[in-house]
């Protein structure tokens, strides 16, 4: 199984851009099929991600039809190995340095600045215009700073979407990335399928949806590529009985990721 640093190279490719210096590895070789397939010019323009924390593969297997509106607006689905530990600084860093937790140096849950090449910064080499909408003190909001992108720190999930949306609506970005904890958070508190985290996940199923519309809406004349992603799983924690995640096991290690492709029309 591939892993979550293929990512980094894949959107590298979709967006026509030199991936960053440590990420090596070819890029998906569905997504690339695809998008060859659907954009003229090969590859996208425009770029928006959900990044979802903590929605493994075992929770897209038991609770399917709950996915069907991210399945929908990103129906090309990309099973991948997350990194070890799977703990979300970890897990970001390699997602978007395309590199192994040796490489980027975040081994362990810690959140310093990185100071290796990040998509971000190959984005902006690119001459892309590139915004990263996320939650106040989470890892989105403190690993990637002091780029030459924008940065937008909100409160809460809502205010992410919301802002997302009015980014969207300004044409103001290339490349989005919209980062949610809600079903991370209530996980940690309860367990990864209480009614609580269910409801959780379809908030921000939701919200991913919504964002879709908006973007085949504002972006309905460029060729674009949108993303669900995710970092890693969760387990139960057989000592505390909570929601957890950084052991070496399925539940934990194993995510989907779904790319779906708009050509201008
Ligand atoms: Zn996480």
């Amino acid at each position: 199984m591939r892993s979550i640093t293929s990512i980094s190279p894949t959107i590298s490719a979709l967006m026509g851009i030199e991936p960053p210096a440590l990420a090596h590895g070819p890029p998906l070789s569905d997504v690339m099929r695809a998008a060859r397939r659907v954009f003229a010019s090969k590859t996208a323009e425009k770029c928006l991600i959900y990044a979802a924390d903590a929605i493994g593969s075992s929770l897209f297997n038991r609770h399917n039809s709950t996915f069907s509106q991210v399945t929908r607006n990103a129906p090309i689905r990309v099973q991948l190995s997350s990194v070890f530990p799977p703990k979300t600084p970890v897990c970001f860093a390699s997602i978007f340095t395309g590199a192994q937790p040796k490489a980027h140096g975040i081994r362990k849950y810690e959140r310093p600045v990185l100071a290796c090449d990040t998509l971000f910064d190959a984005l902006a080499r690119g001459g892309k215009k590139v915004a990263i909408v996320a939650v106040e003190d989470c890892s989105m909001s403190i690993i990637f700073r002091g780029r030459k992108i924008d940065y937008f720190i909100e409160p809460h999930d809502d205010e992410v979407i919301e802002r997302a949306v009015r980014l969207l609506a300004s044409g103001s970005h290339d490349f989005i990335v919209a980062y949610n904890q809600g079903y991370d958070d209530v996980m940690h508190k309860t367990v990864p399928e209480s009614p609580l985290s269910l409801r959780a996940l379809r908030n921000h199923v939701r919200d991913f949806n919504r964002l879709a519309i908006e973007m085949k809406e504002v972006w309905s004349d460029k060729d674009a590529a949108l993303m669900w992603m995710t970092d890693h799983g969760a387990h139960i924690d057989p000592v505390t009985g909570k929601g957890t995640h950084g052991e070496r096991i399925p539940e934990d290690m194993e995510v989907n990721e779904f790319f779906g492709l708009y050509p201008r029309t």
